[in-house]
């Protein structure tokens, strides 16, 4: 690949799956991971789209900003930048489920214990994965135990190239903190590991691996 036109598109931050307009479904995600690796792209040239869920980050300088807030928006957005791209990272941490019925008005409070209907959400990964023609494709995976058991799972299962995976609860954890630990594992069965190491160089091992 010719570093100086590499188009690259990341995934970022959480999504949103709202039940009414104040009250929604997420997961616990600062962007902060995405946003290093938007920087660090730029750094060495690349033409980069980041599509991000709601954060309190400021964009990263000379990257296209796309904001979304629910999966099916962040499969919208994504779709149309991935055609015209050489790298896809997904950093996002995609909420896996939506309520079936949303409200146009705040739901009043009520008393008692209630249920939520719940469905999937799309994944983006998997739907994008299936599709992935010459493109390099990076997954994510954040897990409290079997790490490398489900991030391998994960891998084969959304059709990706590179898989990152991160422990969730440990010292230096993916989130919210700004430092990570992470496994990468590869289609071709390379496993390489590092860290703990601030995001911003957790990212340039991770572009520089990938390559
Ligand atoms: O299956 P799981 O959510 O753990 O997979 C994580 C990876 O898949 C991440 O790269 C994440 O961005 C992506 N993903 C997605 N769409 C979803 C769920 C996850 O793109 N609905």
């Amino acid at each position: 690949m010719d570093a100086s036109i590499i188009r690259c598109v990341i995934t970022a931050g959480p999504t949103r799956e709202h039940l009414d307009p104040v009250r929604y479904f997420s997961n616990g995600s600062s962007g902060k991971m995405g946003y290093a690796l938007a920087e660090a792209a730029r750094e060495r040239g690349w033409e980069v789209d980041l599509v991000s869920g709601p954060v309190a980050l400021a964009p990263p300088c000379g990257v296209r900003m796309h904001r979304v807030v629910s999966a099916d928006e962040m499969l919208g957005s994504t779709e149309r930048l991935f055609a015209a791209s050489d790298i896809l990272i997904m950093c996002a941490a995609v909420a896996d489920y939506r309520p079936v019925h949303t409200t146009p008005g705040k739901m009043k409070k009520k008393s008692g214990v209630f249920s939520i209907e719940m469905e999937p959400t799309v994944d983006i990964a998997k739907t994008l994965g299936a599709r992935k023609g010459e493109r390099l494709l990076v997954g994510f995976a954040a897990e409290t135990d079997d790490l490398e058991e489900r991030a391998q799972a994960k891998l084969v299962g959304k059709n990706l190239d590179w898989i990152v995976a991160n422990e969730v609860g440990g010292r230096d954890c993916a989130m919210d903190s700004d430092r990570n630990t992470v496994l990468m594992l590869s289609r071709s069965g390379e496993k390489q590991r590092f860290g703990p190491a601030l995001k911003s160089e957790v990212a340039r091992f991770i572009l520089d691996t990938i390559l």
